[in-house]
């Protein structure tokens, strides 16, 4: 069951949204050659707490960590642990929280040190077939018209759109209704209704579309063990059109990039 938000509810999940959007900002400036995913999870869960929030993963599904750390062919869910990050790495970086009884939920790869240009090319389209599937998340669509934009966008490149794995509603518990896939057809699916929240969330591989899973249970890695890139943001359906929660803002403040490609997304001026 689909459970529409009040404007109430989505200024709360806004405040979550925020949360785990700053958090990547702070990470951004750590994620560096040498470090540990396992210290920048630390770094997160206190940050985290310091607002008044409490991690969104830890211990959702029995995960052990606060952030989901799954680095070059890995896709989602890695672990994090002790192994310094190398120069020429990629590290998928997704982060919950929990705030007034909402989630936000919140990813981004993140280059380490000098990545190479088609691993860059990777990111970069991944990224902008995000907004394609945002850009599709508006009154009169349906579900698969999202996927549908993503999958296209992607594809077109060449790139593997894996399909196990699903963007999610979200809201009072992580992962609600609609399930939101990648890949799809236009016009199929459960129809969008304003008060919708959804995580839409670009999961795309360098290569094959096809996943394993290592036996600690969680991590997912590409069969062909060729990079993955995985980007998320926090979506609500306002006045008919896509309106962000989430924001890459603080993220390009730390790294000083100029982006205006959340722009056409928000409704509410963001105020940082
Ligand atoms: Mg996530
Ligand atoms: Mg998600």
């Amino acid at each position: 069951m689909i459970k529409l938000k009040t404007p109430e509810e989505i200024a709360l999940m806004r405040e979550s949204a925020l949360i785990v959007s700053k958090t990547l900002g702070m990470l951004a400036k750590e994620v560096k050659p040498g470090v540990s995913t396992l210290y920048l999870d630390k770094l997160a869960e206190t940050f985290i707490r310091d607002q008044g929030a409490i991690p969104g993963f830890l211990g959702l599904y029995d995960f052990p960590n606060t952030l989901c750390m799954s680095p070059n062919a890995q896709v989602v869910h890695g672990i994090p642990n002790d192994k310094a990050l190398e120069n020429g790495d990629i590290i998928s970086i997704d982060c919950g929280a929990l705030k007034n009884g909402y989630y936000g939920d919140h990813a981004y790869t993140f280059e380490v040190g000098e990545v190479s240009e088609k691993t860059r090319r990777l990111l970069q389209v991944t990224k902008e077939s995000l907004y394609q599937g945002i850009a599709a998340f508006k009154t009169g669509n349906r579900v698969g018209d999202v996927g549908h934009a993503i999958q296209q966008y992607c594809e077109k490149e060449g790139y593997g759109v894996v399909r196990e794995l699903v963007g999610h509603g979200l809201g009072t518990t992580m992962h609600e209704d609609p399930e939101m896939p990648n890949y799809g057809r236009r016009g199929r699916g459960k129809k969008f209704a304003e008060g919708m929240v959804v995580a839409i969330e670009p999961m795309i591989n360098m290569g094959s579309h096809r996943i394993r899973q290592l036996k600690d249970g969680w991590t997912i890695l590409t069969e062909d063990g060729q990079p993955s890139a995985h980007f998320e943001h926090d979506v609500a359906l306002v006045n008919g059109k896509p309106e962000l929660l989430s924001t890459f803002a603080y993220i390009y403040e730390a790294l000083g990039i100029d982006s205006d490609e959340e722009v056409p997304f928000r409704q509410t001026p963001l105020v940082i």
